[in-house]
């Protein structure tokens, strides 16, 4: 890959990660599936759960958008309660790893509803946007009473 040749990005929201930050791991077999249901469910919001431990993605748990919406989600609730037993019955939890959606066309950050709507501090939120172009961006978060910190996504091989 090319190096830009303009000085680094100094995008605020990355201003707080530093080394040590927290690093959210997930395969790319898994970030595919996530991609391809974020298309598959274009130009309605998908979402779906992130199982796992130890900031390490193991299952990816796609779920209906109970909202059917372009700009909203929410996650169905017979859908949240099979991943969420299948995650205990794996050793994990009780909170979900990671909880992801779609931002069909951006923005590429939490919206003020997804803050508002931040229910489990312990689980990292994952955003896809832009999800028609040939790559997406993906990006994590913490949301944790209405404070957003980004947190680093690191894609490892299957
Ligand atoms: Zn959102």
């Amino acid at each position: 890959m090319k190096r830009a040749s303009s000085s680094p990005s100094t995008d605020p929201s990355l201003a707080d990660l530093s080394p040590g930050s927290e690093v959210l791991v997930l395969r790319r077999d898994d970030l595919e599936a996530i991609i391809a249901q974020a298309r598959a469910e274009y130009p309605n919001e998908a979402c779906g759960l992130l199982g796992g431990r130890g900031g390490r993605v193991e299952r990816v748990y796609p779920t209906r958008n109970a909202l059917n919406s372009p700009v909203r989600y929410r996650v169905a609730e017979e859908d949240l309660l099979a991943a969420l037993l299948d995650m205990e019955a794996r050793g994990w939890g009780p909170d979900p790893l990671g909880i992801y959606h779609s931002h069909p066309h951006g923005p590429e950050t939490p919206s003020a509803t997804d803050v508002a709507e931040s229910f489990y501090p312990d689980s990292i939120y994952l955003i896809v946007s832009h999800v028609a172009r040939e790559r997406p961006v993906i990006r994590a978060f913490r949301i944790v009473e209405g404070q957003v910190r980004e947190i680093m996504v690191q894609i490892v091989p299957v």
